[in-house]
């Protein structure tokens, strides 16, 4: 395409301390969050006639972290495509050449909130289980593709008034490192398995953990285990769920190990304690039985030692959680991840460059004549988010933090099953 065609498809708005610069065809843009990568705004999709949110990934090459992030996500979404997962429907660049080359972006199917607001809401067992149930079919599929999160958590996770959730991102790439004698940097790491706060080898279930941890949240209405920092984060651990046997503590390495060794030893409470009849709704026979019902899942996700916790299949099969189960959903046949060195990657910055704008490319053909891969049509009617045509872009009230971006509108959550 030649330079001033290019040109003449583009427009530029300032979106709180950003400029978006998008297609024409998005329209009505308004900040909704923000995260470890970018601001991401709500607009309407002249083309596909809807809303959709936008999300600006500034210079992704600019640094490893970032780099493979951007380039994992956007590999990834390619093969992905899960009701629980959330679709891309178009990536582009403003930018006219490699060389000139600095900023993605990324649009993604409109949600209505993340589940930092809803765990604001007081929400009944048809709502807590059919959402725990979306969260568990969406990590199923993650790891039929051979990918494990060990990151998931409430503002990487959206839903939408209908009560259908997607999860955000694909988490941790195999080689970040996590683990206890890391330097700290700024990241939340409330729902991070033992395993990974530990820096030990970790299987598929370290993702049931943070479940768990986002399952507790929704119960009490308040974080399970709000670590300061990466040593707090386990002494929050400890304290509640009480101090590991010697057979767990045999499985770290010895510096870990003398660290974990050297903390006051803690008892630890029972299930019954840590959730409490007051904070389940419990008002009748039928309530009663699914607050037991709902505990005693806690009671085997919230487990130390991996080798003793709950699995992903296992916890789709727990009367909780089975009510909702649809083969068609649990298992979807698994997505084929052609590029088998993805976490394995190292580049420098040039090289990151080019492989990002080559993925952008790749996609921009791929959506050159609108949807290439739209959410399944069952969603497609509830947008509740519909009433974009307002041009006002107030991003007064923005919020900057990075993991508790609530900007979007909650509205109440529908359970239509
Ligand atoms: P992220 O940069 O992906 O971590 O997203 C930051 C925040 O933006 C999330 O916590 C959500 O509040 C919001 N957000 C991101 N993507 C969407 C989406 N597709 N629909 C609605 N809100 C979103």
């Amino acid at each position: 395409m030649n330079r001033n065609k290019r040109e003449k498809e583009y427009y530029s708005i300032d979106v709180g301390d950003s400029t978006f610069t998008v297609l024409k065809r998005y329209q009505n843009l308004r900040p909704i969050g923000s995260g470890a990568q970018g601001i991401v705004c709500s607009a309407y999709d002249h083309v596909l006639e809807r809303n959709v949110a936008i999300k600006k990934l500034s210079r992704p090459f600019q640094n490893q972290t970032h780099a493979k992030r951007a380039y994992r996500e956007l590999v990834l979404m390619k093969c992905v495509n899960h009701k629980n997962i959330i679709g891309l429907l178009h990536v582009f660049t403003p930018q006219k050449t490699l060389e000139e080359f600095q900023d993605v972006y990324l649009v993604m199917e409109l949600m209505d909130a993340n589940l930092c607001q809803v765990i604001q809401m007081e929400l009944d067992h048809e709502r807590l289980s059919y959402l725990l149930y979306q969260m568990l079919c969406g990590i199923k599929h993650l790891h039929a593709a051979g990918i494990i999160h060990r990151d998931l958590k409430p503002s990487n996770i959206v839903v939408k008034s209908d009560c259908t959730l997607k999860i955000l991102d694909f988490g941790l790439a195999r080689t970040a490192a996590t683990g206890l004698l890391m330097t700290p940097y700024v990241v939340t790491r409330y729902y991070r398995a033992p395993e990974v706060i530990l820096g030990m080898g970790y299987q598929a279930n370290v993702d049931v953990w943070s479940v768990g941890c986002i399952m507790a949240e929704m119960v009490r209405g308040s974080v399970l285990f709000p670590g300061t920092d990466h040593i707090d984060q386990w002494n929050k651990v400890i304290e509640q769920l009480g101090t590991p046997s010697q057979e767990f503590l045999l499985k770290l390495n010895q510096s870990v190990r003398t660290y974990v060794e050297n903390r006051p030893r803690y008892a630890g409470y029972s299930f019954e304690k840590l959730f409490p009849d007051v904070l389940f709704p419990a008002d009748s026979d039928h309530n009663k039985l699914k607050a037991s019902q709902a505990r005693d899942l806690l009671s085997q996700m919230l487990v130390i030692d991996a080798s003793k916790r709950i699995s992903v299949d296992e916890a789709l099969q727990h009367p909780y959680i089975s009510v909702w189960f649809d083969p068609s959903e649990v298992e979807a046949p698994p997505p084929a991840i052609n590029d088998k060195q993805l976490d394995e990657r190292e580049h420098t910055v040039d090289e990151w460059k080019e492989l990002i704008y080559k993925e952008v490319m790749d996609w921009e053909e791929r959506t050159k004549n609108g949807l290439i891969r739209g959410p399944p049509a069952s969603l497609g009617a509830a947008v509740s988010n519909d009433s974009h045509e307002s041009s006002t872009n107030d991003v007064s009230s923005m919020s900057t933090d990075t993991d508790s971006s609530q900007e979007t509108s909650a509205g109440p959550l529908r359970c239509c099953r």
